[in-house]
């Protein structure tokens, strides 16, 4: 991508920070997705909430069902933009005018507990199908901060919490687990969801294996993954599963310049891009995004620690080494920057947002959006 961007006539010096969407990638995903469609009948919707880049809605209709959303807005959003394809939604809690406005534009909405869906059963046309997410219990992975298993999660109803409840008229179970996983995590879960709650099963009409499926990542157990769909078929069930990431892993990249390089220690380049700003899952996770060219601290000649220009100590991204000295000018491409960035991101500090541009199959590079002054100002008061 990085040759095929510099290929470009409006190519690099692109005007930064910008965030750049490589169709092609993106289309290799879907074509994975579709593929499992295919092949298993399921259904996949897109998780908005790790991607929300609607230009591209129009696209990635054309191979998978739908998308799925964690309330009003994102549900708006993909009743909107992708036309024509399934909505679903999920959310915590819904809020009475929320509920409203959401039983015209879905097709699937799916509780948190027993407590929400006695509140708002009787508010819910026949053609939308409810759902009841439950919480299986089981762990595979340790970072507590996305593990809705987790001591004390508020996330999916527990076996304990539903039993002895009335759950007529529900249509379908959710689950969502999983983060960044291979399909032996999903097995480890589907055996225990399975344990738990396929008393239930005679009733339903779907489940939703939720998110967190890596799939389009090299390497992953799709035969696998195809299996444990194939097992929830096997009751008669429709099977949907909603990643996000998988969608648009690896295609893109967030393009940052150097404003600055100081000297405290050691080298440190300050950079027109923001971790607290424009990569928050840097600080929250925390990772290190790859860089196109560079290595890891020590690996190349020249260290520098790569920090935003905030007031923010602790907006630095991460040390990185080069061939070369960094100087004022050179452009940086940050790796897999199009997922859980430019709808975490925010103008803290009066940080600009950056542009979002893709970089067309035919290698033509499209600026689709462009922020302003008036984005920072127009959410305050
Ligand atoms: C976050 C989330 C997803 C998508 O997860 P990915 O890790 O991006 O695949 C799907 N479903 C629910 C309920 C989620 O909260």
């Amino acid at each position: 991508m990085f040759d095929r961007l510099k290929n470009t006539e409006a190519g690099f010096p692109l005007k930064t920070p910008c965030y750049v969407i490589d169709e092609a990638v993106l289309i290799k995903n879907l074509e994975i997705l579709r593929a499992l469609e295919k092949r298993t009948g399921c259904k996949v919707l897109l998780a908005q909430k790790a991607f929300s880049m609607f230009a591209l809605y129009p696209l990635i209709g054309q191979y998978i069902s739908g998308t799925t959303a964690s309330g009003l807005y994102e549900a708006r959003l993909g009743y909107e933009e992708m036309r024509d394809r399934e909505v679903h939604v999920f959310s915590p809690a819904y809020t009475d005018e929320d509920f409203a406005e959401l039983v015209k534009i879905c097709d699937c909405i799916v509780f948190n507990s027993c407590g929400q869906w006695e509140k708002f059963k009787t508010q819910i046309p026949k053609n939308i199908s409810a759902g009841l997410r439950v919480n299986p219990e089981i762990s595979t992975q340790n970072h507590a901060i996305y593990d809705p298993c987790a001591p004390f999660s508020r996330l999916g109803a527990t076996l304990e919490s539903i039993q002895e409840k009335d759950l007529t008229g529900i249509e379908g179970l959710h689950f969502h687990t999983l983060c960044e996983q291979d399909s032996d995590a999903l097995e480890v879960t589907l055996d225990e969801f399975e344990r738990k709650f396929s008393y239930l099963f005679s009733q339903l009409k779907w489940v939703n294996l939720g998110g967190g499926h890596h799939i389009t990542r090299a390497g992953y157990d799709i035969e696998r993954l195809v299996k444990c769909i194939e097992r929830m078929k096997a009751y008669g069930l429709e099977v949907y599963i909603e990643p996000g990431e998988a969608v648009a892993l690896n295609a893109g990249w967030l393009a940052a310049s150097v404003l600055d390089v100081v000297h405290n220690g050691m080298a440190l380049a300050i950079l027109d891009v923001s971790a607290a700003c424009h990569m928050p899952d840097v600080l929250e996770m925390p990772y290190r995004p790859q860089i196109v060219g560079a290595g890891e601290a020590g690996e190349k000649k020249h260290i520098y620690r790569l920090a935003g220009n905030t007031c923010l100590a602790g907006d630095v991204i991460g040390d990185y080494s080069f061939d070369y000295e960094l100087k004022t000018g050179d452009k940086l491409l940050f790796c897999d920057m199009a997922i859980y960035s430019m709808v975490k991101n925010n103008t803290f500090n009066g940080m600009p947002l950056p542009s979002i541009a893709v970089l067309r199959k035919n290698g033509e590079l499209e600026i689709i959006r462009e922020f302003g002054y008036g984005d920072f100002k127009g959410r305050l008061s």
